[in-house]
């Protein structure tokens, strides 16, 4: 278990997993351009010591750029992690509230609040500006008061304001309109520098009205611990690096956008939820965290994926009980294409699994069913498959204008797209000859 975010970060140290880099570098792409180098290779993760313009601040990114980076914040090896997943998310421990705790070290309020002062990013040449990308939005829902926590980027606006792009199939911005209804601000308590448990649960596929910081707790073996915010109705996590004490403006809307988003294109311009910033508590030398999104694969991705796996597998598992692996794929950035291996017992409950897959609401376009001697992991296997065991005119299912991602550029209707998904299993009997060849000794060759 991580304490806080500095914990994690001397346990990424101590095993040559974060690199501390001195030359000073600039807000603007600089930054972007390391951590997009880091998750195209591998890893380190990336700790700035000099950022030009903000003397003092120190800026982190790339926690979790890489699957050998996401295994150590979930303190498992790569190959572990969907099933270290799979029992995370079932543990739920509630949180604690704490009279004070280092994120209250520093309070600015009103006029000291001056967002301009923070180095925040800009992550790509056609951005709008500088985005708050890795804040955890910590919000009560207006009417139960059950809190939820999720990641929505915010852009700079101006001292006090940010968007806050938080789409309405979304829990925050449900909660947003919800309030709006009622005429209310919503406090938004946006968390940056965390134990890993914290961003990384809020990316669980859990239902609204489900906490979770609950989650949070359950991963990390003990509960997460929440301050009160000074100015607005809503609880952060003591140990924070830095809170920006947030409520939205009712009503109102600015333009977000473009943003290079996770499909790896830009999305348009959006009219996005404002949030003025009321306060900003934060330890006294704190340190502000980015994340990269944009071409997969980056920390983004690995984030989502983890959380779109498990939830994959549940669903194909309610089917077929002998799934053997799921790969929400690099290609279909950690979201929308799914190669799934399968032992089936009847024949075409394939089919089944595809229309599941397809149905199911975090966003698939695409869905490959396997046989369980192909390897879900190797594209060429899984291609091997498509060309062997299976014909267009029969094994493919294609169903036109689902409800899916905002972000496909080939949609033809705001979210909206057609699905699609192949059956590349083998039949049940008569199937010798679609068996992979096989040369008795291959895998015991001991002479070379
Ligand atoms: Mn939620």
């Amino acid at each position: 278990m991580f304490k806080d975010f500095r914990h994690h970060l001397r346990h990424l140290e101590d095993k040559g997993m974060l690199k501390r880099i001195t030359k000073e570098v600039d807000i603007r792409f600089e930054i972007a351009a390391g951590l997009r180098k880091v998750s195209d290779n591998d890893g380190p993760a990336l700790f700035f010591e000099k950022v030009k313009g903000y003397p003092g601040w120190k800026v982190v990114g790339g926690l979790f750029a890489t699957h050998k980076l996401t295994a150590a914040a979930y303190e498992t090896t790569p190959e572990k992690l969907l099933d270290r997943t799979l029992e995370l998310e079932s543990k739920r421990i509630p949180p604690v509230a704490v009279a004070t705790g280092p994120c209250k070290e520093v309070v600015l309020k009103g006029d000291e609040v001056d967002l301009r002062k923070f180095p925040i990013p800009i992550h790509t040449e056609k951005d709008t500006g500088p985005y708050v990308l890795a804040g955890v939005q910590i919000v009560k829902n207006p009417l139960t008061g059950i809190r939820n926590a999720s990641m929505h980027r915010m852009l700079v606006i101006d001292k006090n304001h940010l968007s806050c792009w938080a789409p309405p199939d979304r829990h925050l911005g449900r909660l947003i309109l919800q309030a709006e209804e009622m005429k209310k601000p919503l406090g938004i308590a946006t968390a940056i520098g965390l134990d890993p448990s914290i961003p990384l649960t809020s990316q669980a596929k859990v239902p609204m009205g489900v906490d979770e910081l609950e989650l949070a707790g359950g991963f990390r073996g003990a509960p997460v611990e929440l301050v009160k915010c000074e100015t607005i109705d809503a609880e952060a996590p003591a140990h924070s690096e830095i809170v920006l004490e947030c409520e939205t403006v009712p009503g109102r809307r600015v333009a977000d956008g473009p943003f290079a988003e996770y499909p790896g294109c830009y999305s348009e311009s959006k009219q996005a939820p404002v949030v003025k910033v009321t306060a900003i508590t934060m330890r006294k030398d704190a340190l502000f965290q980015t994340v990269l999104t944009g071409m997969p694969r980056t920390e983004d991705h690995w984030m989502m994926q983890l959380y779109n796996e498990a939830a994959a597998y549940r669903l194909v598992k309610e089917i077929i009980p002998e799934v053997k692996a799921v790969n929400v794929t690099h290609g279909g950035a950690s979201r929308h294409h799914v190669v799934v291996s399968v032992k089936k017992r009847h024949e075409f409950e394939s089919r089944n699994v595809i229309l599941a897959l397809l149905g199911a609401n975090f966003g698939i376009k695409h869905v490959i069913v396997v046989d369980e001697d192909i390897d879900v992991f190797n594209p060429h296997d899984v291609e091997w498959a498509v060309n062997n065991r299976m014909q267009p005119d029969r094994d493919i299912l294609i169903i036109p204008n689902l409800t899916n991602s905002t972000l496909d550029p080939s949609a033809p209707l705001a979210r909206t797209s057609a699905k699609w998904g192949i059956d590349a299993t083998m039949p049940l009997t008569d199937n010798e000859k679609y068996k992979k060849v096989y040369i008795p000794g291959q895998d015991g060759v001991d002479y070379i």
